[in-house]
């Protein structure tokens, strides 16, 4: 581990999720339940260390994307609630019943899968409905035509023995967009799911404990989707304009260090596919981050990264292990210096945007060899490199 330090890294500042989880609780307020969104390693921040945290401050819910996710909060002292958003297999059901682990049913045939294998393990299985109303994804489609068939299927699901109905949910698709036609869309996938709620409530004579659909997008501007619960995710890591609007920390900073410096003349070709000649006498860095750290080759020439005397730009091909950058305007950065990639002082959201993506699929691309580092009271508190040693 420590030699991979001080190579590339990713800080993770467990103060800021804190302040970020708190102030989404006020946010909401007292009476909304809070499921934060873990899938994914917690988008890139490590799952297990962002849930221990969330646990400890009173988040109500967790969800993840699969079993393997589930189990692995449950193996490392997570015992508050976990709800996996996407598939399982039904050889997984036993598996799920024994941990306390509440699964999503999408559909007739998963939630069949799922009955049989609960009655066959002689145990109870918790589910939460998903609703489709608009997303097109997983969920019993009640658009439309498919109003009563959809109704029917989900009152059959949680009639069926070994199935626990707890919760309803469906997930907006343009949620995070502010367009008229866009929260027009959003009024109506809101819409849809009360109705169907309401129509699966009255001919069940039984209200679903929990029901959410508030992503992201609507935990930040739609106080009318909170429902019980709220369901973000890139909120609470403190990414996006919501996060800024509210005045939320970015999370993660991730980090690398200046580990050869050279002089080129003018007229010299840098890097792969020499896309980038150098115009003049030329003081180049070399980065140990590429593209198998998570840096996006579709950046390259493109971006700034950030020294403590300033930003550099980025000069030439992104390269699997390396980058260059330009330090001829920066004379007292020196080999060893630190250079924050994104962050608090290069928000993840402006990078991305020059990708042209999402800062979500930034985070997630840090790769296993990147080395989290967790800090509490500005002090590190853990590490975590998900190499096998
Ligand atoms: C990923 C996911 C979320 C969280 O989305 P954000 O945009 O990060 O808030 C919520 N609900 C479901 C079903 C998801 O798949």
């Amino acid at each position: 581990m420590e030699s991979t330090l001080k190579r590339t890294w990713a800080e993770i500042d467990l103060d800021a999720l804190a302040h970020n989880y708190r102030t989404l609780r006020a946010h909401v307020g007292g009476a909304v339940k809070f499921l934060g969104v873990v899938k994914a390693d917690a988008y890139g921040h490590g799952a297990v260390e962002v849930s221990r945290l969330l646990q400890e401050l009173g988040a109500d819910y967790l969800a993840v994307s699969s079993v393997d996710e589930a189990m692995e909060l449950r193996k490392n002292g997570i015992t508050m609630p976990i709800l996996i958003l996407g598939h399982t297999p039904r050889e997984q059901v036993g598996l799920m019943i024994e941990n306390r682990i509440t699964q999503a049913v999408t559909c007739r045939a998963k939630a069949v899968e799922y009955s049989e294998e609960a009655v066959r393990c002689g145990g109870e299985l918790t589910v939460h409905i998903k609703v489709d109303t608009g997303m097109s994804r997983l969920g019993y489609l009640c658009a439309g035509r498919h109003f009563a068939t959809g109704v029917q299927g989900i009152c059959d699901a949680c009639a069926m023995p070994g199935l626990k109905a707890e919760g309803i949910f469906t997930h907006f698709a343009v949620a995070d967009e502010s367009d008229e036609d866009s929260a027009a869309y959003t009024d109506g996938q809101l819409a849809l799911f009360c109705r169907v709620i309401d129509a699966v409530e009255a001919r069940r004579g039984e209200k679903f404990a929990l029901h959410h659909c508030a992503n992201t997008g609507a935990t930040a501007a739609r106080s009318d989707t909170y429902m019980d619960m709220v369901r973000p995710g890139l909120l609470l890591y403190g990414c996006g304009e919501f996060a800024q609007e509210l005045g939320l920390q970015p999370v993660m900073t991730l980090k690398t260090t200046v580990s050869t410096i050279k002089t080129y003349d003018a007229g010299t070709d840098v890097s792969y596919g020499r896309l980038y000649t150098t115009p003049c006498t030329t003081r180049m860095g070399v980065l140990p981050y590429g593209y198998a750290d998570g840096f996006q080759r579709c950046l390259s020439g493109k971006c700034e990264l950030v020294t403590d005397h300033g930003k550099a730009p980025q000069r030439g091909r992104i390269c699997m292990d390396m980058c260059m950058i330009d330090l001829t305007e920066l004379p007292q950065v020196d080999v060893g210096d630190e250079v924050e990639v994104f962050g608090k002082r290069n928000r993840v959201d402006d990078l991305a945007a020059l990708a042209g993506t999402i800062p979500y699929e930034l985070t997630c691309a840090v790769s296993k060899r990147v080395p989290r580092i967790y800090f509490r009271g500005g002090q590190e508190v853990s590490r975590e490199l998900l190499l096998r040693f």
